[in-house]
Protein backbone atom coordinates (compact mmCIF):
# COMPACT_ATOMS: atom_id res chain seq x y z
CA UNK A 1 0.00 0.00 0.00
CA UNK A 2 1.17 3.35 -0.56
CA UNK A 3 1.20 5.85 2.30
CA UNK A 4 -0.13 9.25 0.16
CA UNK A 5 -3.16 6.93 -0.09
CA UNK A 6 -3.70 5.75 3.11
CA UNK A 7 -6.42 7.85 4.28
CA UNK A 8 -5.31 8.20 8.37
CA UNK A 9 -2.74 10.63 9.16
CA UNK A 10 -0.62 9.88 12.62
CA UNK A 11 -0.88 13.15 15.48
CA UNK A 12 0.81 14.41 18.22
CA UNK A 13 -1.54 14.02 20.49
CA UNK A 14 -4.58 11.59 21.68
CA UNK A 15 -7.72 12.65 22.80
CA UNK A 16 -7.43 14.41 26.00
CA UNK A 17 -10.17 11.88 27.89
CA UNK A 18 -8.06 8.95 26.76
CA UNK A 19 -5.94 7.84 29.73
CA UNK A 20 -4.52 4.32 28.27
CA UNK A 21 -1.39 3.79 26.72
CA UNK A 22 -2.87 1.54 24.26
CA UNK A 23 -5.98 3.50 22.78
CA UNK A 24 -3.40 6.46 23.28
CA UNK A 25 -0.90 4.96 20.81
CA UNK A 26 -3.14 3.49 18.53
CA UNK A 27 -5.36 6.29 18.34
CA UNK A 28 -2.15 8.57 17.54
CA UNK A 29 -0.67 6.29 15.07
CA UNK A 30 -4.06 5.67 13.06
CA UNK A 31 -4.92 2.65 13.92
CA UNK A 32 -8.24 2.79 15.81
CA UNK A 33 -10.47 6.31 16.03
CA UNK A 34 -12.15 6.47 19.31
CA UNK A 35 -16.49 6.70 19.44
CA UNK A 36 -16.90 6.74 23.26
CA UNK A 37 -15.34 5.60 26.15
CA UNK A 38 -15.67 1.53 25.60
CA UNK A 39 -16.37 2.12 21.78
CA UNK A 40 -13.53 1.99 18.91
CA UNK A 41 -13.67 1.59 15.52
CA UNK A 42 -11.02 -0.08 13.54
CA UNK A 43 -9.31 2.36 10.72
CA UNK A 44 -7.34 0.44 8.19
CA UNK A 45 -3.73 -0.17 9.73
CA UNK A 46 -6.01 -1.40 12.91
CA UNK A 47 -8.05 -3.62 10.40
CA UNK A 48 -5.13 -5.31 8.99
CA UNK A 49 -3.50 -6.27 12.65
CA UNK A 50 -6.88 -7.22 13.97
CA UNK A 51 -7.80 -9.69 11.36
CA UNK A 52 -3.73 -10.80 11.80
CA UNK A 53 -5.08 -12.19 15.07
CA UNK A 54 -8.28 -13.11 13.79
CA UNK A 55 -6.22 -15.25 11.70
CA UNK A 56 -3.68 -16.85 13.55
CA UNK A 57 -6.75 -17.84 16.29
CA UNK A 58 -8.69 -19.15 13.16
CA UNK A 59 -5.94 -21.18 12.16
CA UNK A 60 -5.45 -22.48 15.47
CA UNK A 61 -9.04 -23.28 15.79
CA UNK A 62 -9.55 -24.83 12.90
CA UNK A 63 -6.61 -27.13 13.74
CA UNK A 64 -8.36 -28.57 16.74
CA UNK A 65 -11.73 -29.41 14.47
CA UNK A 66 -13.12 -26.19 15.39
CA UNK A 67 -15.81 -25.50 13.03
CA UNK A 68 -16.55 -21.70 12.14
CA UNK A 69 -20.36 -20.12 12.52
CA UNK A 70 -21.76 -16.95 12.98
CA UNK A 71 -24.46 -16.16 15.44
CA UNK A 72 -26.81 -13.26 15.92
CA UNK A 73 -26.42 -10.22 18.20
CA UNK A 74 -30.37 -9.96 19.06
CA UNK A 75 -31.44 -12.01 21.31
CA UNK A 76 -34.73 -13.66 22.68
CA UNK A 77 -35.78 -12.75 25.97
CA UNK A 78 -37.42 -16.23 26.63
CA UNK A 79 -34.40 -18.38 25.77
CA UNK A 80 -32.13 -16.58 28.43
CA UNK A 81 -35.12 -16.51 31.37
CA UNK A 82 -34.59 -20.70 30.60
CA UNK A 83 -30.88 -20.19 32.07
CA UNK A 84 -32.66 -17.26 34.52
CA UNK A 85 -29.82 -15.15 32.75
CA UNK A 86 -31.79 -12.62 31.79
CA UNK A 87 -32.33 -10.45 34.85
CA UNK A 88 -30.21 -7.87 35.30
CA UNK A 89 -29.17 -9.04 38.85
CA UNK A 90 -27.74 -12.37 36.90
CA UNK A 91 -26.16 -10.93 34.14
CA UNK A 92 -24.87 -7.23 35.23
CA UNK A 93 -23.53 -6.21 31.57
CA UNK A 94 -26.36 -6.60 29.85
CA UNK A 95 -27.65 -3.80 27.04
CA UNK A 96 -30.76 -4.74 26.46
CA UNK A 97 -33.46 -3.02 23.59
CA UNK A 98 -37.12 -3.23 22.68
CA UNK A 99 -38.85 -4.33 19.38
CA UNK A 100 -41.64 -1.56 18.32
CA UNK A 101 -44.51 -3.84 19.64
CA UNK A 102 -42.83 -3.27 22.92
CA UNK A 103 -41.23 -6.71 23.61
CA UNK A 104 -37.50 -7.02 25.06
CA UNK A 105 -34.41 -8.01 23.06
CA UNK A 106 -30.81 -8.16 24.68
CA UNK A 107 -27.24 -7.74 22.58
CA UNK A 108 -25.39 -10.60 22.88
CA UNK A 109 -22.89 -10.69 25.84
CA UNK A 110 -22.32 -13.91 25.18
CA UNK A 111 -23.18 -16.79 23.29
CA UNK A 112 -24.04 -20.08 25.17
CA UNK A 113 -27.79 -20.50 24.75
CA UNK A 114 -27.91 -19.50 21.74
CA UNK A 115 -25.48 -22.47 20.60
CA UNK A 116 -27.13 -24.60 23.07
CA UNK A 117 -30.05 -24.40 20.99
CA UNK A 118 -28.59 -24.40 17.54
CA UNK A 119 -26.87 -27.86 18.47
CA UNK A 120 -30.62 -29.10 20.20
CA UNK A 121 -31.35 -29.53 15.72
CA UNK A 122 -28.43 -31.30 14.98
CA UNK A 123 -27.40 -33.74 18.07
CA UNK A 124 -29.86 -36.21 19.42
CA UNK A 125 -27.26 -39.68 18.96
CA UNK A 126 -23.65 -40.18 20.56
CA UNK A 127 -22.88 -40.37 17.36
CA UNK A 128 -23.30 -36.98 16.49
CA UNK A 129 -20.72 -35.88 19.42
CA UNK A 130 -18.25 -34.83 19.89
CA UNK A 131 -18.55 -31.03 18.43
CA UNK A 132 -16.43 -28.16 18.68
CA UNK A 133 -18.68 -24.95 17.02
CA UNK A 134 -16.88 -21.30 17.12
CA UNK A 135 -17.46 -17.66 16.23
CA UNK A 136 -16.02 -14.29 15.99
CA UNK A 137 -18.64 -11.81 16.78
CA UNK A 138 -19.65 -8.73 18.46
CA UNK A 139 -19.85 -8.72 22.19
CA UNK A 140 -22.21 -6.51 23.60
CA UNK A 141 -21.21 -5.34 27.52
CA UNK A 142 -22.49 -2.43 29.70
CA UNK A 143 -18.77 -2.72 31.22
CA UNK A 144 -18.85 -0.60 34.57
CA UNK A 145 -15.21 0.96 34.23
CA UNK A 146 -14.08 1.62 30.17
CA UNK A 147 -10.77 2.99 30.64
CA UNK A 148 -8.22 0.39 29.71
CA UNK A 149 -8.76 1.55 25.75
CA UNK A 150 -9.51 -1.53 23.44
CA UNK A 151 -8.31 -4.03 26.07
CA UNK A 152 -11.93 -3.50 27.93
CA UNK A 153 -14.47 -2.47 25.71
CA UNK A 154 -18.31 -2.22 25.77
CA UNK A 155 -18.27 -3.19 21.75
CA UNK A 156 -15.84 -6.00 21.09
CA UNK A 157 -14.91 -8.88 19.19
CA UNK A 158 -14.61 -12.25 20.70
CA UNK A 159 -13.91 -15.52 19.48
CA UNK A 160 -15.66 -17.68 21.44
CA UNK A 161 -15.58 -21.44 21.21
CA UNK A 162 -18.01 -23.98 22.63
CA UNK A 163 -17.24 -27.81 22.80
CA UNK A 164 -19.68 -30.49 23.53
CA UNK A 165 -19.00 -33.97 24.65
CA UNK A 166 -20.61 -37.01 25.70
CA UNK A 167 -18.78 -37.24 29.12
CA UNK A 168 -16.26 -35.75 31.14
CA UNK A 169 -13.56 -37.99 29.97
CA UNK A 170 -14.42 -36.81 26.32
CA UNK A 171 -14.09 -33.05 27.60
CA UNK A 172 -11.40 -33.37 29.32
CA UNK A 173 -9.38 -34.60 26.21
CA UNK A 174 -10.65 -31.45 23.90
CA UNK A 175 -10.31 -28.97 26.98
CA UNK A 176 -6.39 -30.26 27.08
CA UNK A 177 -6.24 -29.46 22.99
CA UNK A 178 -7.67 -26.18 23.29
CA UNK A 179 -5.31 -25.82 26.03
CA UNK A 180 -2.43 -26.19 23.56
CA UNK A 181 -3.90 -24.64 20.94
CA UNK A 182 -3.94 -21.16 23.06
CA UNK A 183 -0.29 -21.44 24.43
CA UNK A 184 0.12 -21.64 20.71
CA UNK A 185 -1.81 -18.73 19.59
CA UNK A 186 -0.10 -16.83 22.51
CA UNK A 187 3.24 -17.48 21.74
CA UNK A 188 2.60 -16.59 17.81
CA UNK A 189 0.76 -13.06 18.67
CA UNK A 190 4.36 -12.35 20.32
CA UNK A 191 2.90 -12.52 24.35
CA UNK A 192 4.03 -16.06 24.35
CA UNK A 193 6.90 -15.04 27.20
CA UNK A 194 4.46 -13.16 29.18
CA UNK A 195 1.93 -15.34 29.34
CA UNK A 196 0.49 -17.35 31.95
CA UNK A 197 -1.96 -20.13 32.59
CA UNK A 198 -3.66 -19.28 35.53
CA UNK A 199 -5.86 -20.32 38.06
CA UNK A 200 -9.02 -19.11 38.55
CA UNK A 201 -12.57 -19.55 40.32
CA UNK A 202 -14.06 -22.22 38.66
CA UNK A 203 -17.86 -21.42 38.49
CA UNK A 204 -19.64 -24.59 40.04
CA UNK A 205 -18.73 -27.95 37.73
CA UNK A 206 -15.22 -27.89 38.09
CA UNK A 207 -12.58 -26.57 40.58
CA UNK A 208 -10.58 -23.86 38.54
CA UNK A 209 -11.31 -22.10 35.44
CA UNK A 210 -8.37 -21.42 33.53
CA UNK A 211 -7.42 -17.99 32.51
CA UNK A 212 -4.28 -16.86 30.69
CA UNK A 213 -2.78 -13.68 32.01
CA UNK A 214 -0.16 -11.60 30.65
CA UNK A 215 2.19 -9.72 32.64
CA UNK A 216 1.22 -6.11 32.15
CA UNK A 217 1.02 -2.80 34.14
CA UNK A 218 -1.76 -1.43 32.22
CA UNK A 219 -4.19 -5.46 34.04
CA UNK A 220 -6.75 -5.23 36.28
CA UNK A 221 -6.13 -8.46 37.69
CA UNK A 222 -3.55 -9.37 40.32
CA UNK A 223 -1.98 -12.80 39.59
CA UNK A 224 0.89 -14.41 41.68
CA UNK A 225 2.86 -16.11 39.47
CA UNK A 226 5.23 -19.08 39.67
CA UNK A 227 8.52 -18.70 37.59
CA UNK A 228 9.49 -21.82 37.50
CA UNK A 229 6.79 -23.81 36.95
CA UNK A 230 5.08 -21.25 34.51
CA UNK A 231 1.87 -20.98 36.19
CA UNK A 232 -0.21 -18.75 38.24
CA UNK A 233 -3.07 -18.30 40.57
CA UNK A 234 -5.45 -15.09 40.26
CA UNK A 235 -5.66 -13.13 43.68
CA UNK A 236 -9.72 -14.43 43.82
CA UNK A 237 -8.79 -17.68 43.88
CA UNK A 238 -5.41 -17.68 46.62
CA UNK A 239 -6.66 -19.42 49.68
CA UNK A 240 -4.00 -21.89 51.78
CA UNK A 241 -6.11 -24.45 50.35
CA UNK A 242 -5.85 -23.84 46.80
CA UNK A 243 -1.78 -23.42 47.57
CA UNK A 244 -1.85 -27.01 48.87
CA UNK A 245 -4.05 -28.42 45.85
CA UNK A 246 -2.36 -26.85 43.11
CA UNK A 247 1.18 -28.00 45.02
CA UNK A 248 2.37 -24.04 45.11
CA UNK A 249 4.43 -22.56 47.58
CA UNK A 250 3.24 -18.71 48.77
CA UNK A 251 6.56 -18.00 49.26
CA UNK A 252 8.31 -18.70 45.59
CA UNK A 253 5.12 -16.83 44.24
CA UNK A 254 5.93 -13.52 42.60
CA UNK A 255 2.98 -11.08 42.32
CA UNK A 256 2.22 -9.02 39.33
CA UNK A 257 -0.69 -7.18 37.48
CA UNK A 258 -2.38 -9.10 34.51
CA UNK A 259 -4.57 -8.79 31.61
CA UNK A 260 -6.88 -11.76 30.72
CA UNK A 261 -6.49 -12.26 27.56
CA UNK A 262 -8.08 -15.75 26.94
CA UNK A 263 -9.66 -18.07 29.29
CA UNK A 264 -11.32 -21.95 29.10
CA UNK A 265 -14.40 -22.87 31.62
CA UNK A 266 -16.04 -26.67 32.17
CA UNK A 267 -19.39 -26.11 31.67
CA UNK A 268 -20.42 -29.05 32.57
CA UNK A 269 -24.36 -29.41 32.07
CA UNK A 270 -25.10 -25.77 33.10
CA UNK A 271 -26.41 -25.29 29.52
CA UNK A 272 -27.56 -28.32 28.47
CA UNK A 273 -29.48 -28.87 31.44
CA UNK A 274 -31.74 -26.22 31.04
CA UNK A 275 -32.35 -25.82 27.36
CA UNK A 276 -32.16 -29.59 27.09
CA UNK A 277 -29.69 -30.93 24.88
CA UNK A 278 -29.09 -34.34 25.63
CA UNK A 279 -27.91 -37.13 23.52
CA UNK A 280 -29.18 -40.73 23.63
CA UNK A 281 -25.67 -43.58 23.89
CA UNK A 282 -25.98 -46.85 22.62
CA UNK A 283 -27.98 -48.93 25.03
CA UNK A 284 -30.80 -46.04 24.48
CA UNK A 285 -30.58 -43.89 27.75
CA UNK A 286 -30.41 -40.31 27.83
CA UNK A 287 -27.44 -38.17 28.84
CA UNK A 288 -26.74 -34.58 29.34
CA UNK A 289 -24.32 -33.08 26.80
CA UNK A 290 -20.86 -31.91 28.80
CA UNK A 291 -19.94 -28.47 27.64
CA UNK A 292 -16.84 -26.47 27.98
CA UNK A 293 -16.43 -22.81 26.37
CA UNK A 294 -13.38 -21.36 25.13
CA UNK A 295 -12.79 -17.39 24.65
CA UNK A 296 -10.12 -14.89 23.49
CA UNK A 297 -10.71 -11.42 22.92
CA UNK A 298 -8.78 -10.15 19.74
CA UNK A 299 -8.83 -6.78 20.32
CA UNK A 300 -7.59 -7.29 23.84
CA UNK A 301 -5.01 -8.88 22.40
CA UNK A 302 -4.05 -6.54 19.96
CA UNK A 303 -4.30 -3.77 23.24
CA UNK A 304 -2.30 -5.87 25.48
CA UNK A 305 0.59 -6.28 22.77
CA UNK A 306 0.81 -2.31 22.31
CA UNK A 307 0.90 -2.19 26.44
CA UNK A 308 4.14 -4.81 26.50
CA UNK A 309 6.12 -4.26 23.37
CA UNK A 310 5.98 -0.60 22.89
CA UNK A 311 8.75 1.69 23.41
CA UNK A 312 9.43 5.62 23.88
CA UNK A 313 8.91 5.54 20.61
CA UNK A 314 5.89 4.27 19.52
CA UNK A 315 4.10 0.40 18.67
CA UNK A 316 6.36 -2.46 18.02
CA UNK A 317 4.26 -5.24 16.24
CA UNK A 318 5.67 -8.48 16.24
CA UNK A 319 5.77 -9.58 12.86
CA UNK A 320 2.95 -12.12 12.24
CA UNK A 321 0.37 -9.59 13.56
CA UNK A 322 1.91 -6.44 12.11
CA UNK A 323 -0.38 -4.51 9.88
CA UNK A 324 2.37 -4.66 7.10
CA UNK A 325 6.09 -6.51 7.46
CA UNK A 326 8.00 -3.73 5.50
CA UNK A 327 7.31 0.09 5.51
CA UNK A 328 9.65 0.89 2.69
CA UNK A 329 10.64 4.91 3.43
CA UNK A 330 11.49 6.53 0.09
CA UNK A 331 13.25 9.74 0.32
CA UNK A 332 12.31 11.92 -2.29
CA UNK A 333 14.77 12.75 -4.51
CA UNK A 334 15.23 12.21 -8.44
CA UNK A 335 12.96 9.53 -10.59
CA UNK A 336 15.13 7.57 -10.19
CA UNK A 337 14.89 7.06 -6.46
CA UNK A 338 11.01 6.80 -7.16
CA UNK A 339 11.17 4.11 -9.38
CA UNK A 340 13.71 1.92 -7.60
CA UNK A 341 11.19 2.46 -4.54
CA UNK A 342 8.69 1.54 -6.86
CA UNK A 343 10.40 -1.37 -7.86
CA UNK A 344 11.44 -2.78 -4.66
CA UNK A 345 7.87 -2.70 -3.48
CA UNK A 346 6.65 -4.62 -6.57
CA UNK A 347 9.76 -7.32 -5.71
CA UNK A 348 8.69 -7.66 -1.91
CA UNK A 349 5.15 -8.33 -2.84
CA UNK A 350 6.18 -11.00 -5.40
CA UNK A 351 7.71 -12.89 -2.43
CA UNK A 352 4.34 -12.35 -0.35
CA UNK A 353 6.02 -9.57 2.06
CA UNK A 354 3.19 -6.80 2.47
CA UNK A 355 4.97 -3.31 2.57
CA UNK A 356 3.68 -0.12 3.66
CA UNK A 357 5.58 2.39 0.92
CA UNK A 358 5.89 5.74 2.27
CA UNK A 359 6.01 7.64 -1.02
CA UNK A 360 4.99 10.78 0.44
CA UNK A 361 6.31 14.27 0.01
CA UNK A 362 7.51 15.14 3.51
CA UNK A 363 10.73 15.49 5.88
CA UNK A 364 12.94 12.47 6.56
CA UNK A 365 12.80 13.07 10.28
CA UNK A 366 8.25 12.95 9.98
CA UNK A 367 8.63 9.70 8.33
CA UNK A 368 10.90 8.15 10.49
CA UNK A 369 8.71 9.45 13.02
CA UNK A 370 5.99 8.02 11.55
CA UNK A 371 7.78 4.79 10.90
CA UNK A 372 8.59 4.51 14.95
CA UNK A 373 5.04 5.05 16.12
CA UNK A 374 3.08 2.92 13.47
CA UNK A 375 5.79 -0.41 14.41
CA UNK A 376 6.53 -2.16 11.25
CA UNK A 377 9.00 -4.63 12.18
CA UNK A 378 11.22 -4.03 8.95
CA UNK A 379 12.05 -0.51 8.10
CA UNK A 380 13.84 -0.33 4.53
CA UNK A 381 15.48 3.24 3.58
CA UNK A 382 16.10 4.01 0.02
CA UNK A 383 17.42 7.41 -1.05
CA UNK A 384 20.06 9.06 -3.33
CA UNK A 385 23.12 8.19 -1.03
CA UNK A 386 21.66 4.70 -0.87
CA UNK A 387 21.33 4.25 -4.47
CA UNK A 388 24.94 5.17 -5.03
CA UNK A 389 26.26 2.81 -3.10
CA UNK A 390 23.21 0.20 -4.74
CA UNK A 391 22.47 -0.81 -1.37
CA UNK A 392 19.11 -0.63 0.72
CA UNK A 393 19.45 0.88 4.33
CA UNK A 394 17.94 -1.63 6.73
CA UNK A 395 16.55 -1.28 10.38
CA UNK A 396 14.54 -3.46 12.56
CA UNK A 397 12.21 -1.56 14.72
CA UNK A 398 13.15 -3.62 17.75
CA UNK A 399 17.16 -2.35 16.93
CA UNK A 400 18.54 1.31 17.18
CA UNK A 401 20.81 0.79 14.39
CA UNK A 402 20.16 0.80 10.66
CA UNK A 403 22.68 -1.60 8.62
CA UNK A 404 23.60 -0.95 4.70
CA UNK A 405 22.69 -3.92 2.65
CA UNK A 406 22.78 -5.40 -1.14
CA UNK A 407 19.50 -6.42 -2.72
CA UNK A 408 20.07 -10.22 -2.13
CA UNK A 409 20.92 -9.63 1.43
CA UNK A 410 17.77 -7.73 2.40
CA UNK A 411 15.83 -10.47 0.91
CA UNK A 412 17.63 -13.68 2.43
CA UNK A 413 16.82 -10.90 5.95
CA UNK A 414 13.77 -9.87 5.46
CA UNK A 415 12.33 -13.48 3.91
CA UNK A 416 9.87 -15.33 6.02
CA UNK A 417 11.70 -18.45 7.69
CA UNK A 418 8.69 -20.54 8.46
P1 LIG B 1 -12.93 -9.77 32.52
O1 LIG B 1 -12.82 -10.46 33.84
O2 LIG B 1 -11.67 -9.09 32.09
O3 LIG B 1 -14.15 -8.89 32.43
P2 LIG B 1 -14.40 -11.96 31.50
O4 LIG B 1 -14.12 -13.00 32.52
O5 LIG B 1 -15.66 -11.21 31.58
O6 LIG B 1 -13.16 -10.92 31.46
P3 LIG B 1 -15.09 -13.70 29.33
O7 LIG B 1 -16.50 -13.41 29.49
O8 LIG B 1 -14.65 -15.06 29.70
O9 LIG B 1 -14.20 -12.59 30.07
O10 LIG B 1 -14.61 -13.36 27.86
C1 LIG B 1 -13.67 -14.15 27.13
C2 LIG B 1 -12.54 -13.26 26.63
O11 LIG B 1 -13.05 -12.11 25.95
C3 LIG B 1 -11.66 -12.69 27.73
O12 LIG B 1 -10.67 -13.61 28.09
C4 LIG B 1 -11.08 -11.47 27.05
O13 LIG B 1 -9.99 -11.82 26.22
C5 LIG B 1 -12.22 -11.00 26.17
N1 LIG B 1 -12.99 -9.92 26.81
C6 LIG B 1 -13.86 -10.01 27.85
N2 LIG B 1 -14.39 -8.83 28.14
C7 LIG B 1 -13.86 -7.94 27.24
C8 LIG B 1 -14.04 -6.55 27.02
N3 LIG B 1 -14.88 -5.83 27.76
N4 LIG B 1 -13.34 -5.97 26.00
C9 LIG B 1 -12.49 -6.70 25.24
N5 LIG B 1 -12.28 -8.01 25.41
C10 LIG B 1 -12.96 -8.64 26.39
MG1 LIG C 1 -16.10 -9.36 32.29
Amino acid sequence: MRQSQLFTKTRKEAPKDEVSKNAELLIRAGFIHKEMAGVYSFLPLGLRVLNNIVGIIREEMNEIGGQEISMTALQDKNLWQKTDRWDDDKMDVWFKTKLKNDSELGLAPTHEEPLTTIMKNFVASYRDLPKAVYQFQTKFRNEMRAKSGIIRGREFLMKDLYSFSRDQKEHDEFYQLAKAAYVRIFDRVGLGSVTYPTFALGGTFSKYSEEFQTICDAGEDIIYVDETKLVAVNKETLTPEVLADLGLNKKTLVEKKGVEVGNIFNLGNKFSKPLELFYVDDKGEKHDVIMGCYGIGPGRVMGTIVEVLSDAKGIVWPREVAPFEAHLIEMKGSEAVSAAAEKLYRDLNKKGITVLWDDRDTRAGEKFADADLIGIPYRIVISEKTMKENKFELKLRTEDEATLVDEATLFQKIQKTS
